[in-house]
């Protein structure tokens, strides 16, 4: 292991002046520890806007130690990298310890908005969290959280970001051998439903672990007093109710199946995070399950809101003491905001698919908005093509949409919607520009990404480099991009299948 001195020097803030405000703070939920050493590392990806922003020197990074330190095989002079601890529901069953079993915090910045970020290694070597895994990960896996973390962040989405992935030079061994690679990710915290359970079991770290949260993700609940009855820990689960709420009816209105929402991957921040298993829906299809070991369909796409809540409700119980010291008025108190769940959720999917559907929030009535599930469904008709294509119908051209539905079935349902519409006060072309932009165009369609990381793993980045600047563009129509909107063949579809900590 080297350590390499002011390295690398960035505009406002140097890698050597990483901070660590989560070890400082809290002691007993991580471990002191270094990466393995990389035999030939080699960059493959670098995230030089996400570089810029959280001032950090491009070519500094770019150079051997730059590579060196994405890689996990060397360490920044001043930096504490650590595996952090955590326990977690997995399908439903209690691990009391998981933990960054191929992952190191290596610490933290602050971006250009003056807003902490992690700098987090994934892949970088085995841990005392390793239980039986290897503590490595391969070439196609990195590129693909890479590739589908910054699709998310420009549809808008909150996600943990991808700043690189560098090919280690180590074989690993999955199914055969695969190259290994780290991806350097970067989130405004790894505290997760899991970081709580684990502290909860453990006294009064996790009332420290709670104030630290507070003040990094929801700062404006340091002023509510710490007991009583409207006390910051209650508004902290309301707060993350409210944030994972909004993310997940954000994932449904893309389509985006996370595949394994486990509580360690439920973040307190409200990001995205961990793209093991995920996939995006073709056709609407609240069935789908795309991942090799969810046999029972627990993260089905439709089961998404449904598991959210069963999580927060994980989440609630650790912060019960916190909440009140009475057991009885603690559970009172969380149930009831759990019992608004449905209602936030719904609020955050209604409005967003309103705004899919060109229409107010009030415009849209539930049956309208079931009506169209419903034939959507019925058709197998492709959900992202489908808004861009009634945008098109709005503007008076009604060919896209007539190749996804047939019209005599859509005729009445389009009536309905125009008559919505007219309620809306905008023009009809003003409100198709306004679907435009919120309706993406190019999403990480499941066969692209299976090409692109196939041919990235043989040594072929260009498929990798194409897709990544069409799914960072999703809005922006382009001729030459028509084929990255098209749904996969159905010779693909049929046998699709995606892995989890591969
Ligand atoms: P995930 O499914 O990626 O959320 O991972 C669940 C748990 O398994 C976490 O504790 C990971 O650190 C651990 N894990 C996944 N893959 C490996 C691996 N190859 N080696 C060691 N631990 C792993
Ligand atoms: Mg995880």
């Amino acid at each position: 292991m080297t350590a390499i001195p002011d390295f690398p020097v960035g505009t406002n803030t140097t890698i050597s002046g990483l901070g660590s405000s989560f070890v400082d703070e809290l002691s007993g939920l991580s471990v002191p520890w270094q990466g393995a050493e990389a035999p030939e590392p080699e960059l493959l990806a670098l995230n030089e806007e996400l570089a810029v922003s959280l001032g950090l020197d491009v070519p500094a990074l770019r150079s051997a130690d730059g590579v060196a330190v994405l890689a996990g095989s060397a360490v920044p002079v001043g930096a504490k990298p650590v595996a952090m601890a955590y326990a977690g529901h997995q399908f439903g069953g209690y691990s009391p310890l998981l933990g960054d079993g191929r992952a190191l915090l290596l610490g933290e910045l602050v971006d250009r908005d003056g807003r902490r970020a992690d700098l987090h290694l994934k892949g970088s070597g085995p841990t005392p969290f390793s239980r039986g895994g290897d503590g490595f990960a391969v070439v196609g896996p990195m590129l693909r959280e890479y590739l589908v973390s910054e699709a998310m962040h420009a549809l808008g989405i909150p996600t943990t970001r991808s700043l690189s992935v560098v090919a280690t030079g180590r074989p690993v061994y999955r199914e055969g051998v695969e190259p290994g690679a780290v991806l350097a990710r970067v989130a405004s915290s790894h505290l997760r439903v899991g970081t709580f359970e684990f502290a909860a079991r453990r006294g009064e770290i996790v009332r420290s672990l709670a104030d630290h949260a507070i003040a990094r993700h929801y700062p404006h609940l340091l002023d509510q007093p710490e007991t009583g009855e409207n006390n910051r820990y209650l508004g902290f689960f309301t707060a993350v109710l409210e944030a994972q709420a909004a993310l997940v009816a954000r994932w449904m209105l893309v389509g985006f199946v996370h595949g394994v929402m486990n509580t360690d991957n439920t973040t307190i921040s409200g990001e995205t995070i961990d793209y093991g298993p995920c996939a995006f829906v073709d056709a609407f299809d609240p069935g789908a399950v795309f991942s090799s070991i969810d046999h029972g369909g627990r993260y089905a796409f439709g089961n998404q809101p449904a598991v959210l809540k069963w999580n927060l409700a994980r989440f609630a119980e650790t912060l019960l003491t916190l909440v009140d010291s009475t057991p009885d008025a603690a559970i009172t108190a969380v149930t009831e905001v759990l019992d608004g769940f449905d209602s936030r959720y719904e609020h955050h999917y209604r409005g967003g698919l309103a705004a899919k559907l060109g229409l107010s929030e009030d415009s849209l009535d539930q049956a309208l908005a079931d009506d169209l599930l419903t034939l959507l469904e019925e058709h197998g008709a492709d959900w992202t093509a489908a808004f861009r294509a009634l945008a098109d119908e709005l503007r008076g051209n009604p060919a896209r949409l007539d190749g996804l539905l047939p019209p005599d079935r859509s005729a009445s349902w389009l009536e309905r919607w125009h008559a919505a519409g007219k309620n809306d006060g905008r023009a009809a072309g003003e409100r198709a520009d306004a679907m435009d932009r919120v309706n993406p165009l190019y999403i990480p369609r499941n066969h692209r990404v299976d090409a692109a990381l196939k041919a990235a793993t043989g040594g072929d980045l260009a498929p990798f480099a194409m897709l990544l600047e069409v799914v960072t563009h999703p809005f922006e129509e382009r001729a030459e991009w028509t084929e990255y909107a098209s749904p996969a063949p159905h010779s693909f579809a049929e046998s699709f299948r995606t892995f989890c900590g591969t």
